[in-house]
């Protein structure tokens, strides 16, 4: 394949094909930076060098009644992970300043919970009109579930400026990650998301188990959606899931191949390397910035990870910028 040509495709308004996007994830080493090159041919066109900063906040952690195999937040899982109910409006609203000292784009309220009960949402929301007050450049983003209509419309009026609800992986591949709900319900989510004109964030989780064909049908399905925003997690299994234990098939090499092929089939969306980013690409990490223009910065919901200070120097070194919130 003449991954110059696709990139040129791509860059003149073509839509890459399943079989190519295929291709990418199939391709070898030997031709890991040209693939690179024609991720970052388009990157640069919508993008340029800049990379937009998140910062996660785990409000409630540990009490999801779900089944994901992946996470450790299910209440499923046997671990030590903390377990609390959702933070008080004043708790949520001092977070928001880590995130701007560390010159955050977006602030991401995280809840582990199958849908926000009514006080949940009336929390998020109190929250989102307070932070929009102190900081109002700072964008909002919360994951808390399966929307409603009517919830989502309330999260929007609130200032709340996206939602995020992963897919995971592909309806194929969803059944062996969790039983509790289907690929539909999370489908339908992000459809309400997109109806009601909050920004959707959906992406998924690579190294499960799926199959390449799996990870491209992850990106079209994506692609279907219109989604505003791709985070892309690699699995990092966790002490007491189920997929503890599962050895990760994952090369760095192949986590920079599945965002490469992100970009290729999303090519105006903003793609962020998310979970998993230091123990799965390790010394290669920069090279990650190619493909994608966002990341999480200082940790995950569960997790620790690189530092600020770290990732700015990383993101510099590379030759890129951060992108400062206007
Ligand atoms: S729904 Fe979210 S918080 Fe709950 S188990 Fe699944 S991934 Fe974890």
């Amino acid at each position: 394949m003449d991954w110059k040509k696709l990139s040129d495709l791509v860059l003149e308004g073509g839509r890459v094909m399943p079989e190519q996007a295929l291709a990418i994830l199939e391709s070898p080493d030997a031709q890991l930076l040209e693939v690179l090159q024609g991720a970052y041919r388009i990157r640069r066109k919508y993008f340029g060098n800049s990379v937009s900063l998140h910062l996660l906040r785990n409000v409630k952690s540990g009490k999801c009644p779900e089944d994901c195999a992946f996470c450790s937040q299910s209440t499923s899982a046997i671990n030590d992970v903390k377990r609390y109910d959702m933070q008080t409006v004043e708790s949520i609203v001092e977070g928001a300043q880590a995130a701007v000292d560390r010159n955050a784009k977006r602030y991401c309220v995280v809840s582990s919970t199958r849908a926000p009960s009514p006080n949940e949402l009336e929390t998020i929301c109190e929250a989102a009109v307070q932070i929009k007050r102190k900081h109002p450049q700072l964008e909002i983003c919360s994951s808390l579930g399966l929307l409603t209509e009517e919830k989502a419309l309330k999260l929007k009026a609130a200032g709340v400026n996206r939602f995020n609800h992963n897919l995971e992986t592909s309806e194929n591949y969803f059944p062996a990650v969790v039983t509790t709900h289907d690929f539909e319900d999370r489908v339908n989510t992000a459809k309400i998301v997109k109806k009601v004109g909050l920004d959707l964030c959906c992406g998924g989780l690579f190294g499960m188990g799926e199959s390449l064909q799996d990870r491209v049908d992850l990106a079209f399905a994506l692609a279907e959606l219109d989604v505003d925003s791709v985070p892309v997690n690699f699995l990092d299994p966790r002490p007491g899931t189920p997929f503890h234990g599962k050895s990760n098939p994952l090369t760095p090499n192949d986590c920079l191949r599945a965002l490469a092929m992100i970009r290729f089939v999303i090519p105006r969306t903003e793609v962020r390397i998310a979970g998993g980013r230091e123990t799965t690409l390790r010394a290669i990490q920069p090279l990650a910035l190619y493909p994608a223009n966002s990341m999480f910065t200082a940790g995950y919901l569960t997790t620790g990870g690189q530092d600020y200070e770290t990732d700015k120097r990383m993101i510099e070194d590379a030759g890129f910028q951060i992108e400062i919130p206007a």
